[in-house]
């Protein structure tokens, strides 16, 4: 038995079972033993990569769409130029670099990243040294100010509920245990009031998710840009008005039990951009869009022929395959969608239509 199996057997034995919210949360965030607080998940030979691990080309256009949205929007000065949850730092550090040439947007911006795991925030110290970075535990203490924030593949990691159809009810999934074992189970059928529009589009036994988490931090978001201004742009795995099972465990870049070994595995889930963009009002937000198709738009394969110039051999290779990668449908190009936050009177950041 790992110790979180320990922790969380003991605690179901006291309490009873747990939602799955509750696990997640305890699995990717518990103090000792919580997959993000005790590694660095990323990489080859990590967990899983992710899109600015892959090609800096990634980072440059969010940076250049960003700056054009600050530009759009009469250049405010100062701004907090954010990340929600930025892993090794790489992409904030290509957004810096592409965006270095933009007259006036070094100078107004002021870094602020959201980062809970004291790994990945020694990371992030290495890969921003020069920008002055200033950390926060959760969206609520960042500044009052004109608010242009990226954030990839962060929302797919916080805690989901999850519930199945039940008649006009729903039945919650439940980690239980069966001796010293973690199990999945389902609750007796009750009404759970943030499912009440789902009646609308499922039948009996389909299953839904929804996140408390994601949409506590979208509406805190979208409150911002919708009072000081600003753009935000959302990346990650998901889909509007998501459907079914998506809970996932990955090890090793292949996927695991989920209920085996917690704290050791990434869990994940697609992104309800439907509910982030709800919770976002009065924020507007932008056409959910395909990361390839969005990418394609700022011109991402103008830019890849001109990296592809200076480079031969196996580095070329590598890079055409990276632009591959971050575009095709067959990879990344579809699954991965975009949204982007803007305020009442505004356009959407370039890449994203109304
Ligand atoms: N954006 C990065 C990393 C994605 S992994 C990239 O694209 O490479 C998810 C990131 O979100 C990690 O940095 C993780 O530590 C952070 N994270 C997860 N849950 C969080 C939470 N509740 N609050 C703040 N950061 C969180």
């Amino acid at each position: 038995m790992t110790p979180l199996t320990q922790i969380l057997i003991a605690q179901i034995t006291e309490a009873g079972p747990m939602t799955l919210a509750e696990y997640m949360a305890h699995c990717l965030m518990h103090p000792q033993h919580g997959y993000y607080a005790t590694r660095d998940p990323l990489g080859a030979a990590g967990d899983f990569t992710t899109a600015p691990e892959i090609s800096q080309m990634f980072g440059e256009l969010l940076g250049l769409s960003l700056a054009q949205a600050w530009l759009d929007q009469g250049a405010p000065s100062p701004f907090a130029l954010a990340e929600l949850g930025p892993g090794r730092g790489t992409l904030m550090a290509d957004i810096l670099r592409a965006t270095h040439a933009v007259h006036g947007f070094h100078a107004a911006a002021q870094v602020h990243l959201v980062e809970t795991s004291p790994t990945l925030r020694a990371a992030q110290a290495r890969s921003l040294a020069g920008a002055g970075p200033v950390w926060h535990d959760a969206v609520q203490t960042l500044p009052d100010l004109p608010l242009f924030l990226v954030a990839n593949e962060f929302f797919d990691a916080l805690p989901i509920r999850q519930a199945q159809r039940d008649g006009a009810q729903w039945r919650e999934r439940m980690v239980g245990r069966d001796g010293d074992r973690l199990i999945p189970g389902l609750s007796a059928p009750s009404t759970l009031p943030p499912l009440a529009h789902r009646l609308e589009d499922t039948q009996n036994g389909d299953i839904v998710e929804f996140s408390p988490a994601a949409t506590h931090i979208a509406a805190h978001i979208g409150a911002q840009i919708a009072q000081h201004g600003g753009a935000a742009l959302i990346v990650d795995y998901g889909d509007w008005r998501a459907l079914g099972d998506t809970f996932q465990a990955l090890r090793a870049h292949a996927a695991a039990d989920p209920y085996a070994a917690p704290g050791t595995a990434d869990l994940t889930a697609h992104v309800d951009f439907e509910a982030l963009a709800l919770a976002a009002a009065p924020a507007r937000h932008s056409r959910l869009t395909t990361q390839g198709v969005f990418l394609e738009r700022l011109g991402i394969t103008q830019r890849a022929q001109k990296l592809a110039g200076a480079l031969s051999g196996a580095a070329r290779e590598a890079h055409v395959a990276a632009h591959r990668r971050l575009t095709h449908p067959a990879e990344m190009g579809t699954l991965f969608k975009v949204m982007g936050l803007y305020p009442e009177g505004a356009a959407p950041p370039p890449g994203l239509p109304e």
